[in-house]
């Protein structure tokens, strides 16, 4: 039976800190600022939002709520992130995704500063990180890059366990921009030899069978199956899926899984919150990039 990784308590403990940081930034006359950009009214993303404000409010940074509406022109985003650009209260800008069709969310994305980058998917910081020759360099604390924040929780959950990552067989399912590509760049700055998995990969079953390190990011309910996962492995679940009935489920069987791996993220309740708090943590460190300016 796997251990599971409780990743509601290590973000708890993040949490703390990260108040303890604010507070101690605040009192050094500096007030970390958080801008979330919201365009139109997708359900999902309302909550998404909400929680990202709650969470803030959590830990003392300053959120600032912008909405636009369904229809808003490229150009009207664009004018809303300069504006966000040119606040001296906001550190860090997070444009929720997914944009109406009639926005071109590259354009976006690449119209943030850098500096400000919550969510780390500007280019910029991308290339930051594949030029990043190991995880040192990543983590440098006199030039920060603000990291994309799911593939970030995934590392500290990875960390949380005492199993090394240096030295082992990762397998990625999944390559977008938000999670697997990220999470394989970043397990390879760790030193891992690592697969990326996708919708056309051959014998993907044997592929993942070899994994010590499974990450599942494919947006299928129960994808894995035990068959899948090499005994004692290390497996997080990046899904998240509803059911009819609005019950969360992973991309991971697990029931199954649990009597394979060796470790194992549970959804609710794993992965998520994790997200969040990196989300809160980027914020928090791109205000202090901004005080070394
Ligand atoms: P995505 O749809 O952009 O990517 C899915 C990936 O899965 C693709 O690269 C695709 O090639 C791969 N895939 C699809 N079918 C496959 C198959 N049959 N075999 C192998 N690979 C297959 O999704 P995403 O944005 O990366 O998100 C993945 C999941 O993670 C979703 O459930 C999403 O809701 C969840 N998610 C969770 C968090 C969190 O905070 N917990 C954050 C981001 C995404």
């Amino acid at each position: 039976m796997a251990h599971i990784i409780d990743g509601k308590k290590i973000a708890g403990s993040i949490k703390e800190l990260l108040k303890q940081e604010v507070q101690s930034l605040k009192s050094q006359g500096l007030s970390p600022g958080l801008a979330t950009l919201l365009v139109g009214n997708n359900p999902a993303s309302q909550i998404y939002v909400k929680n990202k404000h709650r969470a803030c409010q959590e830990v003392g940074i300053a959120s600032f709520d912008y909405h636009l509406p369904e229809m808003a022109s490229l150009e009207q985003v664009l004018a809303a992130v300069e504006e966000l650009n040119r606040n001296e209260k906001v550190h860090a800008i997070l444009v929720q995704l997914p944009l109406p069709s009639q926005v071109d969310s590259h354009r976006v994305l690449e119209s943030i500063l850098p500096q400000k980058d919550a969510d780390g998917f500007h280019p910029y910081n991308l290339g930051r990180l594949l030029s990043a020759k190991d995880k040192k360099e990543l983590t440098q604390k006199d030039s920060v890059i603000p990291l994309p924040c799911t593939p970030h929780g995934i590392m500290a959950l990875l960390e949380s366990t005492d199993q090394s990552i240096s030295g082992k067989q990762a397998v990625v399912i999944g390559r977008s921009v938000i999670v697997g590509k990220p999470v394989a760049a970043l397990l390879l700055a760790a030193n891992a030899t690592v697969t990326v998995a996708h919708s056309q990969t051959k014998n993907l079953e044997e592929c993942c069978a070899q994994a010590d390190i499974l990450v599942a990011a494919i947006g299928k309910s129960k994808f894995v199956t035990a068959s899948m996962v090499k005994p004692g492995a290390v497996v997080i679940d990046v899904g998240i899926n509803r059911d009819g009935e609005g019950k969360i489920w992973g991309d991971v069987d697990f029931e199954s899984v649990k009597e394979k791996a060796g470790w194992i993220t549970p959804v609710p309740g794993g992965v998520g919150p994790m997200t969040i708090v990196m989300l809160l943590k980027n914020t928090v460190e791109l205000a202090r990039g901004y005080r070394r300016k």
